[in-house]
């Protein structure tokens, strides 16, 4: 047995700066990560014996919670039949099905192994489609590590200081234009400035990667009519908010098209899994059938497909959306009356299962507010509420993900830690 001090001094040796994603090392908070040993429902068990509620749910697959007895039971019976095949499958065309029907503006979707995946696809695509170059993306959304996407992303990208990595040529980065999220002048001000030259506007309808962003009224239809005019694809990246929003995402809550859709997280039911899809016309552009180029030695592997049929199938018979709403707004309803009681300006947007906390007079609604609100009151909280057994994300720029097992006595004890440790700060 070792303890998480232990095995990080191990990691730090071999694994640069001992994680595997840069977000996980505690850098912003502070303080160094624990290790997971084991996890069930909506806990987490640390290699120090520590029981934590978890409001990081792996960072959004786990939107039944930890080692969900379906999802399990599917894997299993995946695994007696091989791990992998590179052959087509008929978990994959289940899958197809699944998406299709889920997600209505997807009428053709291909499976990859990660939402990074999926975002740099549905880029590339885009350009191949349209044969320009440009895109637009919104200043703190994340779309992972793509080199063209990286540029004033979130997440991760964001807490280190450092929004712009090293490594990625000027050259990829000058196709990208950057304008801020609802600032609906820069969006039109883009296409004046480049007219036939933009390629996609990629967004999170809802960012969520900077904290949780709202749309102003009128904002995402904006982005829909502009690309339409202009012969622009529009990419919902719905890799967090597809299937945790609603069964069709954002993109059913708004009742707005886009033209492709990247997904990631809940499909994999916990295993590495992406998707893009959406318009036949556009989709078909891939090869096998088009000139746009893309593959992947494990992608539609049938364990990854088969814990993933397992999540969607339990979201279509459990509907958890009114719950996660509930459960919601219990939280967010706890930290403003603390807030208000302490005398401590909190904004606190929600949509069901996803909040976040801004220390801001304020509404957040570009990446200049979420930046400028006071992040060391969070990472204060943070470290109270994880001596206390409750485990935010640890970066004041995540969003916190409720799952359908945090359902009674831990949504209780959660809004108590967390009320309390807003009145301590
Ligand atoms: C997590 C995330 C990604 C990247 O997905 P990975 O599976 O980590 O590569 C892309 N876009 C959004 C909106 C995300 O939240």
């Amino acid at each position: 047995m070792h303890s998480s001090e232990q095995l990080f001094e191990r990691a730090k040796q071999l694994i640069p700066g001992g994680v595997n994603s840069p977000v996980r090392a505690f850098r912003s908070v502070g303080g160094a990560p624990f290790f997971t040993r084991r996890a069930n429902g909506a806990h987490l068990y640390t290699a120090d014996g520590d029981d934590l509620i978890d409001f990081v749910c792996t960072w959004g697959p786990a939107i039944h919670g930890h080692n969900d007895p379906d999802i399990r039971a599917a894997i299993g019976e995946a695994l007696n039949n091989g791990t992998s095949f590179g052959t087509p499958n008929a978990y994959e065309v289940e899958m197809a099905e699944l998406i299709t029907e889920f997600v209505p503006s997807i009428k053709k979707v291909r499976m990859c192994n990660s939402g990074t995946e999926a975002t740099m696809s549905a880029i590339r695509l885009a350009r191949g489609y349209t044969q320009r170059d440009k895109i637009i993306k919104f200043a703190g959304c994340f779309h992972g590590h793509v080199d063209s996407l990286l540029v004033k992303a979130g997440s991760g990208a964001l807490t280190l200081g450092n929004p712009d990595s090293a490594g990625i040529p000027a050259s990829f980065a000058a196709e990208t234009i950057v304008v801020d999220y609802n600032n609906a002048d820069e969006v039109r001000a883009a296409f004046e400035q480049h007219p036939d030259q933009i390629a996609a506007i990629i967004v999170e309808p809802y960012p969520a990667n900077c904290g949780l962003i709202l749309p102003d009224e009128g904002f995402l239809e904006l982005l829909r009519e502009l690309c339409t005019a202009n012969g622009t694809v529009l990419i919902f990246d719905e890799v967090m908010t597809g299937f945790r929003l609603a069964k069709g995402g954002v993109q059913e809550r708004v009742g707005i098209t886009p033209d492709l859709t990247a997904l990631g997280k809940i499909i994999g039911g916990g295993l590495p899994v992406g998707a893009f899809g959406g318009k036949a016309e556009i989709m078909d552009q891939l090869a096998p059938l088009g000139p746009v180029y893309q593959a992947g030695t494990l992608s539609g592997n049938p364990l990854a497909m088969a814990a993933g049929i397992a999540a969607l199938k339990k979201l279509k018979s459990e509907d958890p959306y009114p719950l996660f709403e509930q459960l919601g707004s219990t939280i967010r309803e706890a930290l403003l009356d603390a807030a208000q009681a302490k005398g401590l300006p909190l904004q606190v947007p929600q949509v069901g299962s996803m909040f976040a906390l801004f220390f801001a007079e304020k509404r957040v609604r570009n990446y200049g507010d979420a930046t400028s609100s006071a992040t060391h009151h969070f990472n204060t909280l943070f470290h109270h509420a994880l001596k206390n057994g409750v485990y935010l994300p640890p970066s004041a720029y995540e969003t916190c993900f409720i799952c359908t097992a945090h359902n009674g006595r831990d949504i209780e004890r959660a809004a108590e830690v967390l009320a309390e440790g807003i009145l301590a700060i």
